[in-house]
């Protein structure tokens, strides 16, 4: 039975799982939290991940009961993500799999996100939605890759959100998309907003930077409320979202839409696409907070794939790449 340990740190989330033979057995992580009106940089975020990365593997082997040598290999991811953690969980990879002797597998972070969903959700072939603050995608797997349909043509969705929150100084914990999605709730007015979809790509740029220019001043008159600019804001970019998934699932007619990545633990996003889905007479597959925010334990099953059909990674190729498109990956561990 295949044993992998996963390792993940490509943001600010750093993280250690185990799985074995599509059985989770533990999955630890720790969270960079940055001061409200600040992002999380690559040095401190690195340097954080350096701190709490060998005791989260301890804790995991623990939490799974299992020893070094009960592992098959070490999952790691190779990218896209920010330099310096990355560079951080690849080091210690590297060094674990030399100390104990086991193959490396250089995972891609939004494979592993696909991986683990497929995993929770038992939809077999689904089109994914993959929204965090580093990616916006939409995917579905053709021809030996997960082929990207749509996406964004520049800001993430949640790195829109996230710099919103902090030009408003909203917390950063747990995390500045949780405490916008609480602000919307007692939003009432809806502001509008520039909305830029194309084909099946969206933009987030425009509106982030309209936002900034108008929100002092809509503060200061009283003509929105911050519970107002956030609602509106999710009310936008979210339904951009839903209309290029919905043109990406009329497209492939797939039966499922799995819906992966930080953003997609959103309530109000996830009932826009529930009503979009049934519609469709598809239907939607979201994971929970433990297994869409970055985790070890999708690395360690997108891993464990990899490691089924003999995809592992040699030292010499083990580098991080913080460029690493999802459709780069030959997925051939699928039919
Ligand atoms: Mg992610």
């Amino acid at each position: 039975m295949p044993t992998v340990l996963g390792l993940e740190g490509s943001a600010n989330k750093v993280g250690a799982g185990v799985v074995r033979d599509g059985v989770i057995l533990s999955n630890r992580r720790a969270t960079y939290v940055t001061p409200p009106g600040h992002g999380f940089a690559p040095g401190p975020t690195g340097r954080h991940h350096r701190g709490a990365l060998l005791g989260l593997v301890a804790d995991a082997l623990a939490d799974a009961r299992l020893r070094p040598s009960d592992l098959d290999a070490i999952a790691f991811t190779k990218g896209p993500g920010m330099g310096a953690p990355l560079s951080v969980v690849a080091a210690v990879a590297r060094t674990l799999a030399q100390l104990w002797h086991r193959p490396l597998v250089g995972v891609n972070h939004c494979v592993g996100h696909i991986e683990m969903g497929r995993l929770l959700g038992r939809a077999r072939d689904p089109l994914v939605l993959y929204v965090s603050g580093g990616n916006t995608q939409v995917i579905a797997f053709s021809r030996r890759r997960y082929r990207i349909f749509g996406e964004t043509l520049d800001l993430a969705v949640g790195n829109c959100l996230d710099r919103f929150a902090r030009l408003l100084q909203i917390s950063n914990d747990p995390s500045p998309g949780y405490n916008i999605e609480q602000l919307a709730r007692r939003g009432t007015r809806l502001v509008e907003l520039p909305y830029v979809v194309k084909g099946m790509d969206v933009s987030f740029s425009g509106l982030l930077s309209h936002l900034q220019a108008v929100t002092p001043k809509l503060l200061a008159s009283g003509e929105a409320t911050v519970e107002d600019l956030c609602f509106s804001l999710q009310e936008t970019a979210f339904s951009m979202l839903t209309e290029v998934t919905e043109r990406a699932l009329a497209l492939t007619r797939a039966p499922h839409l799995l819906l992966v990545g930080g953003v997609a633990c959103n309530r109000r996003l996830q009932q826009m696409l529930q009503t979009m889905c049934q519609a469709r007479g598809a239907q939607l597959c979201p994971t929970d907070e433990r297994y869409c925010i970055d985790n070890g334990a999708m690395i360690a099953q997108a891993g464990w794939e990899m490691l089924r059909v003999g995809q592992v990674t040699e030292l010499a190729q083990s580098g991080i790449t913080q460029r690493y498109r999802t459709d780069e990956v030959e997925v051939t561990w699928r039919d």
